[in-house]
Parts: structure tokens; sequence; C-alpha cells
């Protein structure tokens, strides 16, 4: 059996990190190096999925979820808009292969920053 990942071990209390959301299959937390005034990361608590394109094939209600999680975010730490990412693979700058999205918002009207 591998290592927890990073962000099963935050859910589990064993590392520290402030949980602002969680429903029965999903968590989000603050990223740790935020990239917009509002930067959270919603993770599935299942580690089963390395990426999107896993996820998508394997549970696309978890997907659909995790959409529904992001506007709930944003209507409760920004103003109902956001963007949403997803990285899959290390080119493409993913760095932790538990599937997660990055939820950005608060940014200055029409400028993408930081
Ligand atoms: P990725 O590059 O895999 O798409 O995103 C991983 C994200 O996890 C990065 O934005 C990184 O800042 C964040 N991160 C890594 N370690 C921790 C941590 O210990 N706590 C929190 N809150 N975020 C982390």
């Amino acid at each position: 059996m591998s290592e927890p990942s990073i962000f099963t071990r935050i859910l589990t209390g064993d590392i520290p990190g402030e949980i602002l959301l969680e429903t029965e299959r999903i968590f989000a937390i603050r990223d740790i190096n935020p990239q917009a005034p509002l930067h959270v990361l919603i993770i599935p608590k299942t580690e089963d999925y390395r990426d999107v394109t896993e996820l998508a094939a394997g549970d696309p209600d978890l997907l659909a979820e995790m959409v529904a999680v992001a506007q709930r975010l944003a209507d409760e730490h920004a103003n109902g808009e956001y963007r949403l990412i997803f990285n899959k693979g290390a080119s493409a700058a993913q760095s932790v292969f538990h599937v997660h999205a990055h939820v950005l918002g608060n940014f200055e009207e029409n400028k993408l920053v930081g």
C-alpha cells in the first residue's frame, strides 16, 4: 500500500490545514502557495484517481460534484465567479497525483494576476 497523499494527510489531521468545506465525498483547503486572492483546492476523499482524465472516465458524477463545490466556494468566498484549473501530468505542472481542482477567484475585474 502506498503512502497517503499530502491531501489525505491534511484530511486525517496528520498535518495541519484548514478545511474550508467538506461533503461526504469531497473536501476543500486553501492552497499553501496562493496564486490568486482566492485559491482553494477541491479534492475527492478517494485517492483512486490520479488526475482529471482518470476521474472523468471512472466517476463523472464525482467530477460534477467538484464543479458544484467550486460554485459553493465562489458563492461563499468570492462574488460567485471563479476560475477552475486541473493540471494533468508533470509537464503541465501537476505535482500531487491525487486528483484536485484549483479554484481561483477575487481577481481584479478582467485581470488574471498572480
Ligand atoms: P498541482 O501542482 O499538483 O496541480 O497542485 C498542487 C498544489 O498543492 C500546489 O498549488 C501546492 O501549492 C499545494 N500544496 C502542496 N503542499 C501543500 C500543503 O501541505 N498544504 C496545502 N494547503 N497546499 C499544498
